[in-house]
């Protein structure tokens, strides 16, 4: 079933760049694809027209307030890393239908799944992509250094992101963690990683998501207090920058990368 009035209404009020009627109904089929999927495969502990509309779709199009999005001349090439059912790799396609964005994820299951979403969703510069990241992007990876820009949400806390993502991007090119209220903490974790990953932090973006002025009255009570909540949650986007090309040992195996982050 596609997302009522009342919820693409939402979407429109706090992304601006999702105003146009054709993104709407294209994100409304992607949360019907989200669910019907979900009935075959778990990608998504989230269900309720609410919360989905609110923690996947608003939430993965917030990164459109990454300054970077701002003067992106049409055909950059963009990588979601660790992209699950989709996010937010799926909604930023929406939006951004010039760019190329492959998605990534280790999960052959989900990865099936997304190729058949993103088909039915006619979004066609859309490449899932299975695998796993630090292979990917290795030294002899084909996808190391070939993106404009890498993003990833919720996948491993900032240093070990750092070391995975940061060798898919070109020199000159950035990745946007999307983290949440530990931001700073993560951030203070992660400068030898970043520096050793040949990056340097640009800044952090403190997201501003605000309903206040939108009418909540076709709401539910439940639903008026998730809304009220996902505002006053804590987001951030932390913009890595790349100076120089990653050196040729990095990414390292999952397991050292984890076990003993940089
Ligand atoms: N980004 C999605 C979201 O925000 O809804 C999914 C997040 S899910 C918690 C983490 C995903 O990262 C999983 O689908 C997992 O398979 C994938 N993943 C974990 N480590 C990975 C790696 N090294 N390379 C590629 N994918 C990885």
């Amino acid at each position: 079933m596609p997302l009522e009035e009342k919820y693409r209404n939402l979407i429109r009020f706090a992304i601006p760049q999702a105003e146009k009627e054709e993104t709407l109904l294209k994100l409304s089929a992607l949360y019907d694809c989200v669910v019907s999927t979900n009935e075959r495969i778990n990608i998504t502990s989230l269900v309720s027209p609410i919360d989905v509309t609110l923690k996947h779709l608003i939430d993965s199009l917030t990164l459109l307030q990454a300054p970077v999005f701002g003067n992106f001349s049409p055909r950059k090439r963009i990588c979601d890393i660790g992209c699950g059912g989709g996010f937010p790799g799926l909604p930023l396609a929406t939006v951004l239908s010039d760019h190329e964005i492959t998605m990534i994820d280790s999960t052959e299951k989900k990865i099936t799944a997304l190729k058949e979403n993103a088909a039915l969703l006619g979004l066609e510069r859309v490449v899932p992509l299975w695998g796993r990241g630090e292979e990917l992007a290795g030294a002899r990876g084909a996808h190391r250094g070939r993106y404009d820009l890498c993003v990833s949400r919720a996948v491993a806390r900032l240093p070990v992101l750092t070391e995975l993502c940061l060798p898919f991007v070109k020199t000159g090119g950035r990745f946007v963690a999307m983290k949440g209220q530990k931001a700073y903490e993560e951030l203070k974790e992660s400068r030898r990683a970043i520096e050793k990953s040949g990056g340097a932090l640009a800044e952090v973006i403190e997201v501003k998501t605000d309903f206040h002025d939108f009418p909540l009255e076709a709401f539910s009570e439940e639903e008026k207090e998730k809304i009220r909540d996902y505002a006053l949650s804590a987001r951030y986007l932390i913009v890595i920058v790349k100076k120089k090309e990653t050196p040729a040992q990095l990414p390292r195996k999952w397991a050292e990368i984890t076990k003993k982050p940089l």
